[in-house]
């Protein structure tokens, strides 16, 4: 368990990565499944955080207007730190969140979601790059250009390989997060959101 002031009051709802993977892995699959409770999403349920709050797991994603992370893990507010950037990338103020999240909020778990035909992996697939793209794409060009020899649909591919290559960076950044993940304190795992299923793949954390 992550052990600080906010969460020693064992409010969390999940007290390790393991325990918070599952409760996203079952939202998931009962959104998918058409099947969801929409728990805790009204006005009282934010009243009563007015105080603190008590997420159990990290989201970055991208800004894309269809990813709703509450609603495709079917939890309800201040469930979910979440950080949403256009094509899920990586900037000081992002990895400053996130350890935010981690060394005071006590969240085990953050995940790195890629998804579906993300526009802005499209908009760097498209030579004439407009140029407000410019400040994302130097991150994403890259990953795309690794990708380009890989069988199978590049996009597709480019998207997942971005998201273990932030779920990578992730681990060697700064003092907080890397030392939490060595001890298995916390762990990030990269992951796909399909937006023509609703499912959440996730990868690399057996
Ligand atoms: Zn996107």
């Amino acid at each position: 368990m992550v052990k600080t002031l906010f969460n020693a009051e064992g409010k969390c709802k999940a007290k390790t990565w393991q325990e918070a993977l599952e409760l996203l892995k079952k939202g998931n699959h009962d959104f998918a499944s058409g099947v969801t409770t929409h728990p805790e999403r009204g006005r009282e349920t934010l009243f009563a955080q007015y105080l603190q709050q008590y997420p159990f797991a990290g989201i970055l994603s991208c800004a894309d207007s269809r990813i709703v992370p509450e609603l495709v893990f079917d939890v309800g507010i201040g469930d979910l730190f979440t950080c949403r950037v256009a094509g899920t990338v990586l900037s000081d103020a992002v990895i400053g969140s996130l350890e935010f999240a981690v060394e005071v909020l006590g969240v085990p778990l953050i995940i790195v979601m890629g998804h579906e035909n993300c526009g802005a992996f499209r908009a760097c697939l498209n030579p004439e790059l407009h140029p407000n793209v410019r400040g994302i794409s130097w991150q994403i060009m890259p990953v795309i250009e690794e990708c380009r020899s890989l069988p199978g649909d590049h996009l597709y591919n480019s998207i997942i390989a971005n998201a273990r290559q932030v779920t990578k960076q992730l681990k060697t950044v700064g003092p907080i997060l890397s030392p939490k993940i060595a001890s298995g304190e916390i762990k990030i795992i990269p992951a796909y959101h399909s937006l023509s299923t609703g499912k959440v793949t996730f990868f690399d954390y057996e």
